[in-house]
């Protein structure tokens, strides 16, 4: 837990959110500003910073997230989706706790 972290308090509950799923490793929430119509962000319950933080000692959360991820568009028919993670403020990351976002509901363009 991070004290200054949205996504540490969005998990422990301190701020709402609007939550899809959740186990032990994983916190699936809707995102605030949707740039999709399904627009859904995982996170690991443990604070990492971003990807640039995944070692071998902790990637069994990613890999859990994206079984999750899986899991979850098939569960609820999304149909085709993106998942992408923005890794430093140049690549346009603003919460620096790691977190993968699930677009989907309409036909996506490219990438950048
Ligand atoms: P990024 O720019 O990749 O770091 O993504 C951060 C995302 O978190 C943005 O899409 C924001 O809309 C979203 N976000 C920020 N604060 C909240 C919040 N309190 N609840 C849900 N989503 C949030
Ligand atoms: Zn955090």
């Amino acid at each position: 837990m991070n004290r200054d972290c949205v996504f540490c308090k969005i998990v422990s509950g301190e701020i709402p959110s609007k939550k899809i799923y959740e186990d032990d490793t994983v916190y699936v929430f809707e995102d605030i500003n949707p740039v999709t119509p399904i627009h859904w962000l995982f996170v690991p319950k443990k604070h990492l910073s971003g990807a640039g933080e995944i070692t071998s000692e902790n990637s069994d959360a990613v890999a859990k997230i994206f079984e999750t991820a899986a899991s979850l568009a098939n569960e609820h028919a999304v149909g085709d989706y993106r998942i992408v993670t923005n890794c430093g403020k140049g690549a346009g990351q603003t919460v620096f706790h790691l977190h993968f976002h699930l677009l989907a509901g309409r036909q996506l363009g490219e990438m950048v």
